[in-house]
């Protein structure tokens, strides 16, 4: 169900509640299988390599590579216009590249982009136009 603040993240919805309280504290925190030890992403059980029921969210270092991405150029949800353009990335953590986080690649031209390239996440504020708070989310910016 879509809340007041849409299309900001809605976090207090419980299966992510701990990874936004993670990025306001400016730590990326990955959900982790508690029989396994595999990192698992999407957070939501059962772990897909043992069945294992129970995931603890787990803090990791916020390196990886860039997998892929795409630069948005068209607002398909109003609220995104003054944002155009922008960049949505899939970052492989360096934890486990099995993983990939879905966030804005941000700091970086766009046309300097290359598949594995390294990057670190930063924690910057969401905000969107007619919302009047803001979420703090992890993004990636390109290593130097
Ligand atoms: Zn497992």
């Amino acid at each position: 169900m879509m809340h007041a603040e849409f299309p900001l993240a809605d976090t207090n919805w419980e299966p992510t509640r701990e990874f936004w309280a993670g990025a306001a504290r400016e730590q990326l925190l990955i959900t982790r299988c508690d029989m396994c030890g595999r990192y698992v992403w999407y957070p939501e059980p059962p772990c897909r390599y043992c069945g294992g029921t129970r995931l603890s969210w787990t803090r990791v270092s916020g390196r990886g590579t860039l997998f892929s991405w795409s630069v948005l150029h068209h607002a398909w949800i109003p609220q995104f216009a003054e944002q155009l353009p922008f960049v949505s990335g899939l970052v492989a953590l360096a934890e486990d590249p099995a993983v990939r986080v879905v966030s804005y690649i941000v700091d970086c031209p766009i046309e300097s982009l290359r598949c594995d390239m390294p990057v670190c996440v930063v924690f910057r504020p969401l905000r969107f136009a007619g919302v009047a708070s803001s979420v703090v989310a992890p993004m990636f910016v390109t290593e130097r």
